[in-house]
């Protein structure tokens, strides 16, 4: 006798129901939510913590970029292959095959990876990683699998996430932890690039599953990249391991600082 039967509510449909009806004007006036980036009031907070006007203020860094970490060039360095590179990756032989980001560590993108990083905002590691797959789409081509920059364990405690494996999971591969981080490395800020290479050096270990990657190419992920002196570290590290090609891809990039210790 189906057809006595009484419809069912169904509360959690209903409160469903109730959320997607109520308007962002309603929502934006009665939580004040304003934007993680740049403080306004947010017109549509159901979209997320940041405003349009700082997602779309993010640039991508423009061509001819270095070859290999990804920096902007002047544009008369594409002339030739050995001049494809910038000052620093021409000085010497860098582990890293290969590094790319949104965009440079600047404005809006600045601020929203501090409100993911400091603030606690994880929700935004989705719109970072859909940025990082649009802008960076030749890093992941053929490569087998990502590698999150792994945080010191003391470090990881503190922050209660690792912002890196956030952003690893928002990518089409396999997240696979190849590296493990066993020396608490000092804080690398204000330090000039010659001494954060040192600084970083021996900081990570190959884990038992970087065995199962020899001869691959990998995708190592992080937030920012200031001088590579981190993504050199594991770079080296994943190399030594058997690893093959080893790129980068972080979400932002300090552009052309170089230091009298470069
Ligand atoms: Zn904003
Ligand atoms: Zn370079």
């Amino acid at each position: 006798m189906a057809d006595c039967k009484m419809p069912i509510p169904n509360l959690f449909s209903n409160w469903q129901l109730a959320i997607s009806n109520s308007s962002d004007a309603v929502l934006s006036v009665v939580l004040s939510a304003s934007c993680a980036a740049c403080d306004t009031l947010l017109l549509h907070p159901t979209r997320g913590p940041v405003c349009e006007p700082c997602w779309t203020s993010i640039l991508p860094l423009t061509a001819p970029l270095c070859d290999r970490c990804g920096d902007p060039l002047p544009t008369w360095r594409q002339i030739s292959g050995p001049l494809a590179r910038c000052p620093r990756c021409r000085r010497r032989e860098r582990p890293l095959d290969r590094a790319r980001a949104i965009g440079a560590y600047d404005g809006a993108l600045r601020a929203i990876i501090h409100a993911f990083k400091y603030e606690g905002r994880r929700s935004l590691a989705r719109p970072l990683g859909r940025l990082m797959r649009e802008r960076a789409a030749e890093m992941i081509e053929g490569a087998r699998c990502v590698i999150p920059v792994p945080l010191h364990p003391s470090r990881k405690r503190h922050r209660g996430f690792n912002q890196a494996a956030d952003l690893a999971r928002q990518m089409p591969l396999p997240v696979v932890a190849a590296l493990s981080r066993v020396r608490a490395t000092p804080t690398q800020t204000g330090l000039p690039a010659g001494r954060r290479h040192r600084n970083m050096r021996d900081a990570f270990i190959a884990t038992r599953a970087a065995r199962g990657l020899a001869g691959a190419a990998v995708v190592v992920i992080d937030d920012v990249s200031t001088t590579g002196a981190t993504l050199d570290a594991c770079a080296r590290t994943l190399k030594l391991a058997g690893i093959a090609e080893v790129r980068a891809l972080t979400a932002a990039r300090v552009v052309g600082r170089l230091t009298p210790d470069d």
